[in-house]
């Protein structure tokens, strides 16, 4: 069998990726240039960084390197969804209480300057006087879902790099000369914000299977062979547990692409510590626990539909309706690596993200409308000459 090319280009091609670029660009640049002085080296002073081949603090300087510990009885846990959620809610009535919701202080250790957290990036730099600051509160404040595990990044930059010029000379109906350049821009590591559900499912459901027949019809040059379809009534109930349904709660970045960026592999989590972030930008969450659980059930949902028109069964499926009880909900919030990048080609912007635990590069990239015009042409050829032959 010969390679089939890919589908066209989707309609949204000229749509960015990241909605809000700027934030993550301001955010990355702020803390890329490795300045971040909440972890002093021990041995000379300068600044220690999250090292991914050691995943161990280490300083570039003198190459002094700092274990981040974990104690034994330290896990990653599930927590209670409900539970989360009334415990928010006490917060948010004894807040509106107070004056300044919605934003914490954080004092520069370099200058003690205070300074108001508002935005969703927690590393920043002072305004005051250019130090960077990781805004360590907006991780451990007891008004927001506190941070449960953190997956550090695996995939070193050089890596990245390496894929992403691997991925440009696989792209289909690429320009050559892009091919050959290949995408050229400024890495920078993040960590963005997901919930994960777990949840026992219950579900009913009524419909109908349909199952194909054939029938001849008409008579002499007119006698045919068609199609008919039985009904059959068909009903029952299943319970299905999910695990690990993760969300992306942040929404500066287009979710479909950065969702082609999974698995992520969860058994490489590890209890937040701030030393993990050390060196890379970390976004806080904008989308809030019960939107996250609601995108969460949409997958959950699509996944049980899929279940019922398999148990249905037959040639074809009539669902009459679904109903699901979601059982023992329980989250995680995590903080997962990528690579983000904007390249620019031919005075266009595009922008592509690594999953940096795993490597996988996804992104926007340019076209050869001319490479596309052949191939359709070659295809419309095909189909044409197929149709002479079977008419001969
Ligand atoms: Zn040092
Ligand atoms: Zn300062």
């Amino acid at each position: 069998m010969s390679q089939q090319p890919p589908p066209l280009p989707p309609h949204d091609a000229d749509e960015p990726i990241f909605l809000e670029e700027t934030s993550f660009e301001e955010g990355g640049e702020r803390i890329d240039d490795e300045k971040g002085r909440i972890f002093p080296c021990e041995g000379c002073g300068a600044d220690l960084v999250f090292h991914i081949k050691t995943q161990s603090l280490k300083c570039s300087h003198c190459g002094f390197e700092k274990a981040i510990g974990f104690s034994e009885d330290e896990s990653v846990d599930e927590q209670d969804f409900y539970g989360m959620l009334a415990h928010l809610q006490e917060l948010r009535e004894q807040q509106s209480d107070e004056e300044g919701q919605n934003q914490q202080e954080v004092q520069c250790e370099s200058c003690g300057a205070t300074l108001m957290f508002v935005d969703t990036v927690t590393s920043s730099e002072c305004p005051y006087c250019a130090s960077p600051i990781q805004l360590e509160k907006a991780h451990t404040s007891d008004k927001r879902v506190p941070v449960d595990a953190v997956l550090p990044f695996q995939i070193e930059q050089e890596v990245a790099r390496q894929n992403l010029r691997s991925w440009v000379k696989s792209l289909w109906f690429a320009p050559n000369e892009f091919v050959e350049k290949g995408a050229e821009g400024t890495f920078h590591g993040v960590y963005l914000p997901y919930f994960t559900f777990d949840s026992m499912t219950s579900t009913h459901y009524r419909g109908q299977r349909g199952e194909h027949y054939y029938v001849t019809v008409g008579t002499g040059k007119n006698r045919r062979q068609v199609r008919r379809t039985r009904w059959y009534p068909a009903s029952g109930a299943f319970q299905r547990f999910f695990d690990d349904v993760v969300i992306l709660a942040s929404r500066g970045l287009k979710r479909q692409l950065i969702r082609e960026l999974e698995p992520f592999p969860m058994h490489l989590l590890v209890p937040f510590r701030h030393a993990l972030l050390a060196g890379f930008t970390a976004r806080t969450y904008d989308v809030e626990l019960e939107d996250g659980f609601l995108l969460g059930k949409e997958r959950i949902d699509a996944a049980l539909y899929s279940d019922v028109c398999r148990r249905i069964g037959g040639d074809t499926q009539r669902v009459d309706s679904i109903q699901s009880q979601y059982d023992a909900i329980t989250y995680k919030h995590l903080l997962l690596p990528l690579w983000l990048m904007t390249y620019k080609y031919k005075d266009k912007l595009y922008q592509v993200a690594v999953n940096a635990a795993t490597g996988e590069v996804h992104g926007e990239r340019p076209y050869s409308w001319v490479k596309i015009l052949f191939a359709s042409l070659a295809a419309a050829v095909v189909v044409i000459g197929g149709l002479a032959l079977s008419n001969r």
